[in-house]
């Protein structure tokens, strides 16, 4: 069975107080997991401490965005040189809560997924539908979309070992977690989209679910057969819940 691997998210949280204890607590209580991968994407000013706690533990670290340019007059932006000047590996690109709140396009995210992928840093490209989307019963024609952008642009080699993150925007923070089959449907559904233009990547490509998951109910989302792991934002906040979600997936 291939590892799962479990990606925490810190988002907008955390100071260097909090953070130094959190990430101790995460080594000690994750250390005993060893078939399980763990990375953590912190917010871009920790990457520099996340580095100097984590190397030489199995703990690896990311960040939460990235910028689609390579260098230039971007105020604000974060290249993906710089992560890795960082020593990141992993980058969410694409999130709900960024894609809304700043309008990025699903161009924009397929821009972002190939800056990562190319460079060598692994992203995490995050789907999903809103729940108007769900009823609706066009959820997967959303995601669908936001997958076939990026093969239609890139190729649909760009998945090879790379990770998507199905995230549900009505499952995000909400408490209210999809199904297990739910999540496995849509799962099965993205590995086939990308499955019908290259295999291989298809069979590399870990496929996580997020949207409240938490130590309860991990267990029964992380057996289904798509389900390759989880993207934790609020369980990922206490080492003792991050611990429960990473010994179901181990
Ligand atoms: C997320 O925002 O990526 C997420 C999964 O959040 P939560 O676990 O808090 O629902």
């Amino acid at each position: 069975m291939p590892r799962k691997l479990v990606v925490a998210n810190w988002k907008m949280h955390g100071n260097l107080s909090a953070n130094r204890q959190l990430l101790e607590a995460y080594i000690q209580k994750l250390k005993p997991l060893e078939n399980v991968d763990i990375v953590v994407c912190v917010p871009y000013p920790y990457l520099a401490q996340a580095q100097s706690l984590l190397a030489g533990t199995s703990i690896a670290w990311g960040a939460q965005n990235l910028s689609k340019d390579l260098v230039g007059a971007y105020t604000g932006e974060v290249s993906v040189g710089m992560l890795q000047d960082f020593g990141a590996t992993h980058v969410i690109v694409g999130h709900s809560e960024r894609a809304t709140a700043y309008c990025e396009s699903d161009e924009n995210i397929a821009t972002k997924f190939m800056q990562a992928k190319s460079h060598g840093l692994t992203p995490i490209l995050c789907v999903g539908e809103t729940l108007i989307e769900r009823e609706a019963g066009v959820m997967e024609m959303v995601v669908a979309k936001q997958i076939d952008t990026i093969i239609n642009t890139y190729g649909a080699s760009m998945f090879a070992n790379a990770v998507v993150a199905y995230e549900p925007i009505w499952a995000i923070g909400s408490g209210l977690a999809a199904t297990p089959e739910q999540a496995q449907n849509m799962h099965e559904f993205i590995r086939g989209r990308i499955a019908a233009h290259d295999e291989s990547a298809a069979n590399s490509l870990k496929i996580l679910y997020g949207g409240s998951v938490n130590s309860q109910n991990a267990v029964q989302l992380f057996v289904m057969q798509d389900i390759d792991g989880g993207l934790i934002g609020r369980g990922s906040l206490t080492a003792e819940e991050f611990e429960g979600i990473c010994r179901a997936a181990n």
